[in-house]
């Protein structure tokens, strides 16, 4: 059972104007699809072929710098996707946005510590906001494509929500602007979907 790209539940074009359907495109067929693949071609013939990955993620540092990086770009894309959809953004409700209060003193402020964290990041990587074990949040980052599922990351958790902020991810609309694509993710947050994975 190999590893499969996911399918969008929406085109291409679906987050325009804020992400662009080239960029979306290359994005999932090219860059998405090339962990998935090179995922594949790591795991097969080890006792990793068969394990779910977030088994393969939490376990990380005991296997290949390829199933590393691989894996983490698989899992990271998937939830990338998903979190993501035309017609969104806003902000969420009921328990999730009781606890980005709790945690943050209130929804602009989460917004504003993620935005900072998204655009502080040296170089690529990711910008996470996370459930910890204790049920309480928070947002920080990892470099490249690890996350914090993963035995190396200094932050854990389980991840809700997450900003790919890699220069593939932004170059073509936003070129060096990162700040303004950070800006513009906010119009396409599916906070459904991140309170489902909130709720677990
Ligand atoms: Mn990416």
């Amino acid at each position: 059972m190999a590893f499969e790209l996911p399918k969008l539940n929406y085109s291409y074009d679906a987050l325009e104007p804020y992400i662009d359907a080239k960029t979306m495109e290359i994005h999932h067929t090219k860059h998405h699809g090339g962990y998935t693949s090179k995922l594949n071609a790591a795991v097969e013939g080890t006792d990793l072929e068969g394990k779910s990955i977030e088994d393969i993620l939490s376990n990380v540092s005991k296997h290949s710098t390829a199933v590393r990086n691989n894996g983490g770009g698989f899992f990271n894309h998937n939830l990338f996707w998903k979190v993501m959809g035309p017609n969104a953004g806003g902000k969420p409700t009921g328990d999730l946005l009781a606890a980005i209060e709790k945690k943050f003193g209130s929804f602009d402020e989460f917004k504003e510590t993620f935005n900072n964290t998204a655009a502080t990041r040296f170089g690529s990587g990711w910008a996470w906001l996370v459930k910890k074990d204790d049920g309480t949040l928070e947002v920080g980052s990892t470099a490249n494509q690890d996350n914090p599922l993963m035995d190396v990351s200094d932050l854990k958790g389980t991840p809700i929500l997450g900003l790919d902020v890699w220069e593939h991810a932004y170059y073509l609309k936003y070129q060096n602007k990162r700040p303004e694509y950070i800006d513009a993710f906010w119009s396409v947050v599916n906070w459904d979907v991140v309170s489902k994975f909130f709720k677990g």
